[in-house]
């Protein structure tokens, strides 16, 4: 078997209404997946993390830089080929966009992997831990509204997605700090007081400011405070989890094993959130959860994008092992974003319908089971949307 095409997908539409957090506001929707051709017919499919012009930017090191590397191989060494592209491109980038290019292509030769042997990826990793797992919705975004409204939006957003039946919620901050603890006010007035909320800066603060933000977060109960400050300031989240009792997260902004031991050594996250997406694909996630369980530290994966994405990660959470084991372990969750996207559900010929599902379980949707990543983009759907 042979790899004889790779193709990048970039989709992308109008957002109904322009959503934002602590770095910008975005008026777009955009996905990018990639699909990997064989001589035997098989096709894969994986997603690289980063909307808009970064996933046009990606889509040149798919095509451009990766695509020569692997034309003609077999697509099952899948570790030869990850480690073949990774040292050609490590002069030019350990991190960042040459990875979140590399992420899409390994997982679509998972998925050829795993509809090869007729199993699920989970099955394909060593079996599922969990038949099933729980969900947190996101939303409560950021818009350019007067913070007193938007902290009234946040409260009634709150109560509504645990209404709709999500295991827990996360919040997103960052319009300053006085502003930042009255929004985290009114998502534990909308959600009560045994409901498990979380906070996302996306890493807008000094340490200073993240002491002041995380110190009232701790006292409303929350469950995390993610990205607190930059993803480079290992001595803030050192000092910020010596010194705040609410959980410190964060990782989505690192790659690859190198990177991650450097995170982990330094001993600044109570909660690990890869990204498989951006940092390495699944071949660099496994080594990346090896590592994180090696610290003692959980992970909860970062999740973004499509359906693709979203599968990819059902899988990887069924096939986590719990830490440190036990009858009632801590088990992880799937991050999932309740705000609009055509990306979803009806992009893939076997829909998740993640919100259905929570809906009917109280907060937990099934592991996927069909061979590969579990779900198949609609080619025409995806025609519609490509730029
Ligand atoms: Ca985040």
């Amino acid at each position: 078997m042979k790899i004889t095409d790779v193709i990048s997908h970039v989709l992308q539409y109008d957002l109904p209404e322009e959503l934002g957090y602590s770095q910008q506001y975005y008026a777009r929707r955009s996905a990018h997946l990639v699909e990997v051709l064989t001589s035997e017919g098989v096709t894969g499919w994986g997603e690289c993390f980063g909307p808009g012009p970064i996933a046009i930017a990606n889509k040149g090191i798919v095509e451009g830089v990766i695509k020569p590397m692997i034309l003609g191989a077999d697509p099952l060494d899948r570790d030869v080929l990850w480690h073949h592209v990774y040292n050609l491109t490590r002069d030019h980038g350990q991190k960042g966009m040459p990875l979140q290019a590399l992420s899409g292509v390994d997982i679509a030769l998972w998925d050829i992997s795993g509809k090869v042997a007729g199993l699920p990826i989970h099955k394909l990793i060593g079996g599922a831990h969990r038949e099933r797992v729980a969900v947190y919705g996101y939303g409560m975004m950021l818009r350019r509204e007067d913070p007193a409204a938007m902290a009234s939006r946040f409260e009634e957003e709150a109560a509504a997605i645990k209404d709709a039946g999500f295991a827990a919620t996360k919040m997103k901050i960052g319009l300053g700090l006085k502003h930042d603890v009255a929004l985290a006010e009114a998502v534990r007035r909308g959600v009560g007081d045994d409901y498990t909320f979380m906070a996302d800066a996306n890493h807008c603060y000094t340490t200073a400011d993240a002491f002041y933000v995380g110190r009232a977060l701790g006292e409303l109960g929350a469950y995390w405070f993610e990205e607190p400050v930059a993803p480079e300031d290992l001595d803030g989240y050192r000092e910020l989890r010596r010194g705040l009792t609410v959980n410190i997260a964060g990782g989505e902004a690192e790659f690859n094993r190198w990177g991650w031991r450097s995170i982990l050594e330094n001993r600044g996250l109570d909660i690990a959130q890869p990204e498989v997406c951006a940092l390495g694909g699944i071949s660099e996630y496994l080594r990346v959860l090896a590592l994180c369980h090696a610290h003692f530290t959980p992970v909860i994966n970062h999740v973004w994008g499509s359906d693709v994405a979203v599968s990819a990660n059902l899988q990887l959470l069924a096939a986590m092992p719990p830490l440190p084991g036990g009858l009632f372990p801590t088990e992880p969750m799937l991050e999932f974003d309740t705000t609009h996207n055509y990306f979803r559900n009806d992009m893939c010929k076997e829909p998740l319908r993640i919100a259905e599902q929570v809906k009917a379980t109280g907060g937990f949707v099934d592991i996927p089971k069909r061979p590969g990543i579990g779900v198949e983009p609609d080619p025409d759907y995806i025609k519609r949307f490509r730029i």
